[in-house]
């Protein structure tokens, strides 16, 4: 006898949609992510996918009659799909079908199908599970591909060979990848195989579409997995070749540097031990992309990559326009963290001045924290000694981040005096000696010989308006 999971469906909307297909005269399943994260007993998903044996726009209609507050149908005519929004949840409807594809396109030939030949097309077997909802049947649980065993084995395996999934719609290689890290779960190593054999499939998908899955695997609590999976496929080096390119150790005269490829991904799993926010995620994974192109070797003082962040800030703008991706304050935020990324390492490395301090807070201005997050994140030496060090030292650079701070003002620095009251008080036009005051007043606030305060900045420019051979008239 089957098994019957009657408690996956303890919402009372799935009764309504049972009831409205039988009216209909039309057979229905729930389908997809609902049924597997109810095996997984991961979070109740906000969206349910029905598929009915025949016109999927017809049940969601006769669904949303039944529903309170008769909910908006949204159509989409040119998919067969219909969405209703109900208490939160979002419920897509579609039809059974059957789909075949040409090589060019993501787009398949669709026609009516059964049952199974709709779960043939799913992606996998563990997304492929349905529970019927239909009277005789209710919460029979109809898995022709084995996705419960997969499931219980954390596998990710394609119903049908993985060549063609693969092949007809290669999004669905970064949807494996996708799940096996939001999930852990292993890629079964024929799909692993099929993946790599047709990477280059990847080219008809839209930039849009990887980036959403690429988004998806970096929110993972261990994006990493994700990562070393794209990298083994070799898909990752047509994502984001700038990353493989950090790839690999080399040595010369018995000198070798460390693979900054392995080591950004696990910088990239610190932080997102630090923070969910995908945008000091991105700047992790894009900190050292630098040290390809600066990597020299020099016979005294062996690697060095010199300018590595500049050079790394610069290629951050080019591969967000390269995905397509907004050049917005993101960008400039991740261009920004790039470029900064070793400053809180030099201070740590010594001791750590309050001038220093100044200056950091200065030009991080409000990146300030997420820049010490990411500099906490970097530390992946396995020396407990160093480590350790390290540690205390950003400790003790954070506290006087907080001092100096609250004792400053320089975060958000503005000038203390403008440029107009230094005109006025010497008569001066608009003028160079001007820029030179003020950046001296600047300078003279973040080494510390004045505190950032108007009276003490006043006579500092009166001093310094002097020596430069002006007159005070006012
Ligand atoms: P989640 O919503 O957590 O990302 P999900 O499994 O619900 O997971 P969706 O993208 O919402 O994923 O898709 C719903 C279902 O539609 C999937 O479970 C799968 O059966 C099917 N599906 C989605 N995209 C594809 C695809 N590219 N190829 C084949 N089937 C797909
Ligand atoms: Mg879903």
């Amino acid at each position: 006898m089957q098994e019957s999971y009657t408690d996956a469906l303890n919402n009372p909307i799935f009764k309504i949609i049972s009831e409205a297909a039988e009216e209909l005269s039309v057979d229905c399943y729930v389908i997809g992510g609902y049924v597997r994260d109810y095996l997984l007993k991961r979070n109740t998903p906000k969206d349910i996918d029905v598929v009915a044996i025949g016109s999927g726009i017809k049940l969601a209609e006769k669904v949303a009659s039944k529903l309170e507050g008769k909910p908006q149908v949204s159509v989409f005519k040119n998919f067969g799909t219909a969405m209703i929004k109900s208490d939160g949840i979002e419920l897509e409807f579609v039809g059974a079908r059957k789909e075949s594809y040409q090589r060019d396109s993501r787009k398949p030939i669709v026609e009516d199908g059964s049952l199974e030949d709709d779960q043939k097309r799913r992606d996998f077997t563990i997304n492929a599970l349905a529970l019927s909802l239909n009277k005789n049947n209710y919460g029979e649980l109809l898995d022709p591909f084995n996705g419960t065993a997969d499931l219980e084995n954390k596998i990710i395996k394609t119903p049908l060979e993985p060549g063609v999934t693969y092949s007809d719609d290669p999004l669905r290689m970064m949807r494996a990848v996708r799940f096996a890290t939001q999930l852990n779960f292993q890629i079964a190593l024929p799909s692993l195989q099929a993946i790599t054999e047709h990477k280059n499939r990847l080219k008809i998908v839209s930039n849009e579409r990887i980036l959403d899955e690429l988004h998806k695997i970096m929110l993972c609590k261990k994006p990493s997995l994700g990562f070393s999976l794209l990298h083994k496929t070799e898909l990752l080096g047509l994502i984001l070749p700038e990353l493989t390119a950090l790839q690999g150790i080399e040595e010369m005269e018995g000198q070798k540097h460390k693979d900054n490829f392995w080591h950004t991904l696990e910088v990239v799993d610190n932080i997102s031990e630090a923070t969910d926010d995908l945008w000091l995620r991105w700047a992790a994974l894009l900190h050292d992309i630098g040290k390809a192109p600066t990597k020299r070797f020099h016979k005294k003082i062996g690697w060095t990559f010199h300018g590595h962040e500049f050079v790394g800030s610069k290629m951050v703008a080019k591969l967000f326009k390269r995905l397509r991706m907004p050049l917005n304050d993101k960008m400039k935020f991740v261009q920004k963290l790039v470029l900064m990324s070793s400053r809180p390492i030099i201070l740590s490395e010594d001791y750590v001045t309050d001038s220093a301090v100044r200056r950091l807070i200065f030009d991080a201005g409000d990146n300030v924290e997420d820049l010490m997050t990411l500099c906490e994140a970097d530390i992946t030496t396995k020396n407990p000694k160093k480590q350790h060090k390290y540690r205390q030292n950003f400790k003790i650079v954070r506290q006087k981040i907080e001092e100096v701070e609250a004792r400053d003002h320089v975060r958000n620095f503005q000038p203390p005096i403008s440029g107009e009251e230094i005109m006025a008080t010497f008569s001066l036009k608009p003028s160079k000696e001007i820029g030179i005051i003020k950046e001296a007043i600047k300078e003279a606030i973040l080494e510390g010989e004045i505190p950032n305060e108007y009276q003490a900045a006043k006579e500092f420019m009166l001093v310094k308006g002097k020596n430069l051979g002006l007159v005070k008239t006012t």
